[in-house]
């Protein structure tokens, strides 16, 4: 059977799809809508998206479920439908991917803490769970945890993967820089420390999105491999830290500058690259076509 972690063995540098939510905005979700209905409502549109990346080269695609767990989907009165609209999402990108690409079930992290008490691990457990088997039998190859800030509820996911199907685990958590110039989580936790916790927690490939352009990025792959030289790591880069232009906010990194950096990024030791906010399919096909090169 095909796996990411199988390609990556044979020494294959992957690339992966670029933002999803700027995406939809462009396309006309507006503030207050579920994304995830869309895959319901403007299941075109949305496959759109998909194909538009699977075109540009991507070696793989996400599913439009980045807020789809139970818990999210309750701010839209939602949540009895969690499961069909997950696995709408895997359908929609499965049909994009065919039989040759692989697809990430996209899950993002609740929005509730666990630290204040507002939720527990049980509910979080099974807020993904139902989540996590629409993703599966909507036919996705792995399950991509992202946006991460606690490490608690990312075991919960991780956890809900494991215990409910055999697809590959991939987690990723965004980290902020400090005044020192290093690297941390919202909770304060380091890259290395984080992939550390999270290769004892069974994940296949770790990584890190959003937070960061290619800079911040390739200074945390670095961090990362000076502990751990065999975790896969997936980078999915924002194109450049934002900015505001003209009471607009703008993603200043080219398609050119993202290809420009990602040998260095690739030569830090990252196995996996896409992009996150900001990013289209025309970044994708400039990453792509460098590392094709390499
Ligand atoms: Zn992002």
């Amino acid at each position: 059977m095909r796996s990411i972690s199988l390609e990556l063995k044979q020494n294959k540098i992957l690339v992966s799809d670029g933002g999803w939510g700027t995406y939809l905005y462009a396309k006309g979700l507006q503030m207050g809508d579920c994304p995830e209905l869309w895959n319901e409502t403007h299941r075109a549109d949305v496959l759109e998206i998909a194909k538009s990346y699977i075109e540009a080269g991507a070696d793989m695609i996400e599913t439009n479920s980045f807020g789809g767990s139970r818990i999210k989907l309750e701010q839209y009165d939602l949540e009895n439908r969690t499961y069909e609209l997950n696995k709408f999402a895997a359908d929609i990108s499965r049909e994009a991917a065919g039989d040759n690409r692989f697809v990430l079930g996209s899950v993002g992290p609740t929005g509730k803490f666990l630290m204040t008490g507002e939720v527990t691990e049980e509910e979080l457990y099974e807020s993904f769970k139902v989540q996590i088997e629409g993703l599966r039998d909507g036919g996705v190859d792995a399950i991509c945890i992202e946006t991460f800030y606690d490490t608690q509820e990312a075991i919960q996911a991780i956890n809900a993967v494991k215990e409910n199907t055999d697809l590959e685990v991939i987690t990723t958590f965004t980290f902020d820089k400090g005044a020192d110039g290093s690297y941390n989580s919202m909770m304060g936790i380091k890259p290395s420390q984080m992939a550390e916790t999270l290769a004892n927690a069974g994940v296949d490939i770790f990584g890190t999105n959003c937070g960061n352009g290619f800079e911040g990025m390739i200074d945390i792959v670095k961090e990362i491999r000076q502990v751990n030289s065999e975790l896969p790591i997936l980078v999915h880069a924002n194109a450049g830290l934002p900015i505001e232009e003209d009471g607009e906010i703008v993603y200043p990194d080219s398609p050119e500058r993202m290809a420009e950096l990602t040998p260095t990024l690739i030569a830090a030791g990252a196995n996996i690259i896409g992009g996150c906010c900001g990013t289209t399919p025309e970044h994708i096909r400039a990453i792509k076509d460098i590392v094709d090169k390499l």
